[in-house]
């Protein structure tokens, strides 16, 4: 922390100010200027309490932090990229991943229609909600643990691991059964006490980013997560509440660059949810690849026109089928490769 004193602090002043740094638990090392005179206090913020309430000394005029707040996630403290294990499959190593499937499991056949089309294409790990936080507690609320079984067929049939929501701390254990990633959504993306149980145990977690957080609580939100012990955090920036109304949010494709310059995490980007319109997917899409994300999560269905939930953004496999294609110029352009679906375990 930096504390920049007021005008013409006297001698007094500074050593009112040194005396009170040393009390917190700092080193005061003091700059003296023609005019202004700082004071940068060395230390370890997180085990320190914090300077700021010095703005409450008259002769204090700010207190500036220096050091990032994410420590266990940030490039400063980490060069290296993270990379995150989902069974055989490495994400962040430098080949770009796309996550598919549908918003809902709303039944066997669509679910399996769904997650071997999206295979097919090249998926390489399948999406689908059996826990759904709805906006409405009229609608489709998902089919529990019915979703999470026919997950499961979905899995042992196509070979491709499950990513899938968890929205509260009781679905925990149930949910862990089924999916090899766990998946937090926007809507409780600064739940704290949800994000310390998922990191429990131990799973890689998909963490979308709130819909009016910041992109600092965005990494700090992953930051709980790893401080807790668990570092396989993939973040996901899947639009943001803004003024427009042409999408249903505003897909924020700076917030990936920042992250991915910020964070060592890797960066997934949710075009579905950041378009809420099925015919600007493709666009986002090769933009995310081309600004440097890890990957994409990508909502498809056999037949948009009934889904239960985000009709209006979902793709027909067909669509999706193009969309990945399309893609590669734009993820090769960024020094990624395409990654490959794992080979489906035989089954007699
Ligand atoms: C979803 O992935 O279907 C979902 C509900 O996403 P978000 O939390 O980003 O709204
Ligand atoms: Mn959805």
């Amino acid at each position: 922390m930096i504390i920049v004193l007021k005008k013409n602090a006297t001698s007094t002043d500074i050593k009112s100010v040194e005396d009170k740094v040393r009390e917190l638990g700092y080193e005061p090392h003091t700059i003296q200027g023609e005019v202004r005179t700082v004071v940068a206090a060395v230390g370890d913020e997180s085990t320190h309490s914090s300077l700021e309430a010095l703005t409450h000394l008259a002769i204090v005029d700010r207190v500036l932090p220096i050091q990032k707040k994410y420590k266990l996630i940030s490039r400063e403290t980490h060069p290296e990229p993270a990379t995150v294990q989902i069974g055989d499959l490495t994400i962040g190593n430098g080949e770009f991943h796309v996550i598919a499937g549908p918003c809902s499991v709303e039944s066997m056949e669509q679910t399996m229609t769904t997650a071997r089309a999206v295979r097919q294409a090249g998926a390489t790990l399948l999406r689908g909600g059996a826990f759904k936080p709805r906006t409405s507690p009229y609608d489709f609320q998902g089919l529990g643990q019915e979703g999470l079984d026919i997950l499961d067929a979905a899995k042992v049939e196509t070979g491709m691991p499950v990513v899938t929501e968890v929205v509260r701390e009781g679905d925990i254990e149930a949910v862990c059964k089924t999916a090899d990633v766990l998946q937090i959504g926007a809507r409780n993306a600064l739940n704290y006490a949800l994000l310390e149980a998922v990191a429990d145990t131990g799973k890689p977690i998909l963490l979308k980013r709130g819909v009016a957080a910041t992109v600092q609580e965005w990494l700090l939100a992953a930051e709980y997560i790893v401080k807790r012990g668990n570092p396989n955090v993939m973040l996901c920036e899947r639009g943001i509440r803004t003024f427009e109304t042409a999408t249903r949010n505003t897909l924020d494709l700076s917030a990936v660059a920042v992250a991915k310059l910020e964070s060592r995490l890797p960066v997934i980007v949710d075009p579905s949810h950041g378009a809420g319109r099925w015919d600007i997917i493709i666009a986002l899409s090769k933009a995310a690849a081309a600004v440097g994300a890890d990957g994409l999560i990508v909502e498809v269905h056999p037949d948009p026109s009934v889904a239960l939930s985000d009709g209006d953004q979902q793709l027909e496999p067909e669509l999706f089928a193009e969309l990945m294609e399309e893609i590669v110029p734009f993820v090769e352009a960024a020094g990624k490769k395409l990654a490959k679906p794992l080979p489906a375990k035989a089954t007699s």
